[in-house]
């Protein structure tokens, strides 16, 4: 049956009041119409490129985008600093199959890793190892070999539908509570997953002290993508932490290639040459920041985001220079309509995003809520992500109260197909309603589920609102996600307008509501009796992985 859309604003009296009818359709003029939301991405992905956290294009992105925003008229402009670490970029990498026949693989190297400083040739080795333990085995055999880091899993056919537009019967899923399902921000730390990360953060720092003793020449890692798609990583960024030697990411099909000859005692033989370098001239990496001034309400903010960092593949069009680009736009067409919010409109261009959410991070704690930090010397010293506890109690700060909301935008590029709500039933009604003159363009599904891995749990872990859209997943999970073709060849254009429109339209009404968008509870340390229970659960949780054998070689954070 074919469903008519109903705009709600035309049926509800309390929509009518609550969105700017006239204000809408100058949003949808000057963004459908004027759009300049492809020339800010393909500056951003053909011009500067890559844009890993902290390397020279991050920089470049940085000033950039403060250039662009303050030429739209937008205020308050700023580059806000944050701690991060060593930045890093590669010029080029090859890699050759040199016996026993010749031909050039592909493969890119692992961000933060040396490079080899001119050809390096050497025997392939199968390095298989999961625990410290396994180590002691290869002592004495591994000097001048190059690693395949674990052993060959068999390329299967693809299962998956590659491209894909959300269902009107995924959307309805969408919408059903799960009363079971933990609160977004309960971002509780339990004994086994604490085990688990740890036993992985001390096996990669024996690795890493083994490697570098036995004089390895370079290591191979597989993709995690099968069809020619190299999907990268980082390894760590932090001073005195840095991988000691070369390391590749190649093709699954290479990878499989290797693994084969080894097999047939046929000795692959390989060169490699990887130009890489660090950068330690400044250890700190930066957002980009910049408002509309509100009027009447101007202490109150609303905010939007995306981060501007990306892995080094591939240009970062998808992840994350949509999210960016549409950000960008949205407060391009409000500067440009000349509007005077009530409230103020700032964007976030983050930065550290893929290596764990440190520019968001930084931010919400220097201006909204900080956390207490590990007493123990020994437990700071150690990544955020090994804390035995988020810390608690939160501690709000003057602006908590001012912020109404975040909007974030990070899976892909697909246009809004609706919003998650993170638990917070509460802002259902205002949400529906900012929903209402674009009710054409989206099925405006309001979801009371959660949605993690990007920016808005910056904000969501300390209980202010942050949220990201519904979005159509197009190829970003199957192909994209920090593959090497993350092109703009892959962004859709009116996808990108699609989404433009709807995010100017709810900053607009975000910031010129008579009220804040309500809030979930202040989050709180979990009970003795709670924590008991989740860590039961986990610890039952990493034994059934056990016994199911999925053994990673190393953890990463990666997102
Ligand atoms: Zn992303």
């Amino acid at each position: 049956m074919k469903r008519l859309l109903v705009p709600a604003l035309l049926c509800s009296p309390v929509a009518m009041a609550a969105a700017d009818l006239d204000m809408a359709n100058k949003i949808r003029h000057e963004g459908f119409h004027q759009s300049q939301v492809m020339h800010t991405l393909e500056h951003l992905t053909d011009n500067i490129g890559p844009r890993l956290t902290a390397s020279p294009q991050m920089v470049k992105a940085n000033h950039w985008t403060l250039k662009q925003l303050q030429d739209w008229g937008l205020k308050n402009g700023q580059l806000h600093p944050f701690e991060f670490g060593r930045g890093w970029s590669s010029e080029s990498a090859s890699i050759t199959l040199a016996g026993p026949r010749q031909q050039s693989l592909h493969g890119i190297p692992v961000a933060w890793t040396p490079g080899t400083n001119g050809v390096v040739s050497g025997d392939v080795m199968m390095f298989d190892v999961n625990t410290v333990s396994d180590l002691a085995q290869y002592a004495g055999k591994l000097k001048g070999k190059i690693l395949l880091m674990g052993e060959d899993l068999k390329i299967e056919p693809p299962k998956t539908v590659i491209f894909e537009r959300l269902s009107a019967k995924t959307l309805g899923d969408l919408k059903d509570y799960e009363p079971g399902a933990r609160a977004s921000y309960q971002s509780f730390m339990t004994n086994a997953l604490r085990d688990s990360r740890m036993q992985s953060y001390k096996f990669n720092q024996a690795l890493s002290a083994f490697l570098e003793k036995e004089q390895v020449a370079g290591v191979i890692y597989r993709s995690s993508r099968q069809g020619g798609l190299v999907r990268v990583f980082g390894k760590s960024h932090k001073q005195g932490e840095t991988f000691p030697v070369p390391a590749i990411i190649i093709e699954q099909e290479d990878y499989s290639l290797l693994t084969r000859m080894l097999d047939r005692k046929e000795q692959p033989k390989l060169d490699l040459d990887i130009k890489a370098r660090f950068h330690d001239d400044d250890m700190k990496s930066y957002n980009t920041i910049a408002e509309i001034p509100g009027t009447d309400k101007n202490a109150e903010v609303v905010m939007v985001g995306g981060h501007l960092d990306s892995w080094h593949a591939s240009d970062g069009a998808v992840d994350n220079g949509a999210g960016v680009a549409v950000a960008m736009e949205a407060v391009r067409i409000l500067s440009k309509l000349n509007v005077k919010p009530k409230r103020t409109i700032r964007i976030a261009l983050w930065s550290g995003e893929e290596q764990g959410l440190y520019g968001s991070r930084a931010y919400v704690d220097e201006f909204f809520a900080t956390r207490p930090e590990p007493k123990d010397p020994a437990e700071k010293a150690l990544p955020r992500y090994l804390w035995s506890s988020p810390g608690w109690p939160i501690q709000p700060k003057a602006a908590y109260d001012k912020l109404s909301v975040y909007f974030n935008m990070d899976n892909g590029s697909g246009r809004f197909r609706g919003i998650y709500t993170e638990g917070n039933i509460a802002a259902k009604p205002m949400l529906s309603d900012w929903f209402g003159p674009y009710s054409d363009l989206s099925t405006g599904t309001i979801s009371p589920l959660s949605t993690g891995g990007t920016d808005h749990e910056s904000f969501d872990d300390v209980g202010l609102p942050g949220f990201q859209f519904i979005q159509d997943p197009l190829d970003y999970s199957t192909r994209l996600h920090h593959t090497h073709i993350d092109s703009i060849d892959h962004v859709i254009e009116d996808d990108l307008k699609q989404a433009s429109v709807i995010m100017a339209g709810f900053l607009y009404e975000a910031a010129m509501a008579d009220k804040k968008l309500p809030r979930k509870p202040m989050p709180t340390a979990p009970s003795e009796v709670q924590q008991q229970r989740l860590d039961l659960e986990t610890e039952k949780e990493r034994r059934t992985r056990e016994l199911e054998g999925k053994k990673a070689l190393e953890t990463k954070v990666v997102y």
